[in-house]
């Protein structure tokens, strides 16, 4: 028989690449998961010779998800780090564009840059396709983030992509949210996928790490060589955690979408909720509350089985109001909620939240 890497056909569908990429062969005695390799060094004379450079741990996860994604992977050390990696591409001086409501640590990053004199910041209304079409005109660089977090719009990414490329510009798009199941942004032609795998990839809320897909294989190459120059590669031990969570992303993501679908329609008819945001699809739902901040920090404070916390994307289901950090943008409602749907009983999710919301609206 054939020892042939299972993941080396391409007709698998996401769900089995999920499961199969990444592993080691089908050889005899073989483990059936890629061991954790702790390893600083390696005996000279090889491709990899220091742990700056590589690791198969790191190397297993990058197949799972490049493959998912459609492309070759870098795993870095933090979505942020591999945030900061690439926006080190762009020429100084050069226009990066990017959506107002995008994670604000990214948007942190650029706003930072742009003080510092490194680039000039646009920032746009990603759902405003036509503003974002003329934005990319004398761009180096295009943002995406769709959904955004936590305002949850989408924005159209074909035509932006286009008029990217017209201008010579390369596009990204963070694809936290979506994850490659929901959308695969380098289909739509987009350059760069970067990652926040802290949230549904590894998706037991143990782990940082971020990752970087392209198909370009020049633009690997270039990240490749900063993210080891300036050591934002990954924690071993994180990296074989986060494979094992991409092992049942596709099963978690199905029960959580489905579990926030389901809130969705109950949400919608809570007279303490004024407004739900949730794109049809994904497993993020933000709420406005009628009555506003206040409302929306007792809310918060009032639950059993929903946790207050920051992150997203893990089994549990966790809410937080974004307007407490300092650093969120003032066009994101004071009274907004962000709720990261798990995979608990739907009932039981609903039970507890329903009880501190229907505490909200009593009288007096
Ligand atoms: C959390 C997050 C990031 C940052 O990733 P870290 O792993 O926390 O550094 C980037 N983008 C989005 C959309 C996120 O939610």
């Amino acid at each position: 028989m054939s020892p042939e890497h299972p993941a080396a056909r391409p007709s698998y569908r996401p769900a089995t690449l999920a499961v199969t990429s990444g592993r080691p062969p089908h050889v005899a005695d073989n483990p059936l998961n890629e061991p954790l390799t702790m390893a600083s060094t390696y005996v000279a004379g090889g491709d990899v010779e220091y742990g700056r450079y590589g690791n198969p741990t790191w190397s297993a996860f990058e197949q799972a998800l490049g493959d998912l994604e459609g492309g070759r992977c870098l795993a870095f050390s933090t979505g942020l780090a591999a945030v900061a990696t690439i926006l080190d591409l762009v020429g100084n001086g050069a226009k990066v564009v990017a959506p107002r409501h995008a994670y604000n640590g990214c948007v942190m990053q650029m706003a930072d840059l742009e003080a510092r004199g490194r680039i000039s910041l646009q920032l746009v209304d990603i759902t405003d396709t036509e503003a974002v079409v003329k934005a990319c005109d004398d761009a180096a660089l295009v943002w995406l983030e769709s959904p955004t977090n936590p305002a949850l719009e989408i924005a159209d990414i074909p035509p932006i992509v286009a008029a990217a490329h017209d201008a010579g510009a390369y596009v990204v798009v963070d694809n936290t949210f979506a994850t490659p199941l929901l959308q695969q942004p380098l289909s739509l032609d987009a350059d760069l996928v970067v990652h926040s795998a802290t949230k549904f990839i590894a998706g037991h809320s143990d782990v940082l790490l971020g990752a970087v897909v392209t198909s370009d294989v020049q633009l690997f190459d270039v990240l490749k060589k900063r993210r080891d120059m300036i050591g934002a590669t990954p924690g071993t031990f994180e990296t074989w955690l986060a494979l094992r969570g991409l092992r049942t992303l596709h099963v978690r993501l199905e029960r959580a979408q489905a579990n926030a679908q389901e809130l969705v329609r109950r949400l919608r008819e809570h007279p303490a909720v004024g407004e739900v945001r949730y794109p049809g699809f994904g497993a993020i739902v933000s709420v406005v509350l009628t009555d506003g901040a206040l409302a929306a920090d007792l809310l918060t404070r009032k639950t059993r089985l929903w946790v207050h916390a920051t992150s997203l994307g893990s089994v549990e289901s966790t809410f937080e109001r974004r307007r407490r950090w300092k650093t969120e943008p003032a066009t994101i409602p004071e009274g907004l909620v962000r709720m990261s749907v798990g995979i608990e009983d739907v009932d039981d999710l609903w039970d507890d939240l329903a009880a501190a919301l229907d505490d909200l609206t009593l009288p007096g």
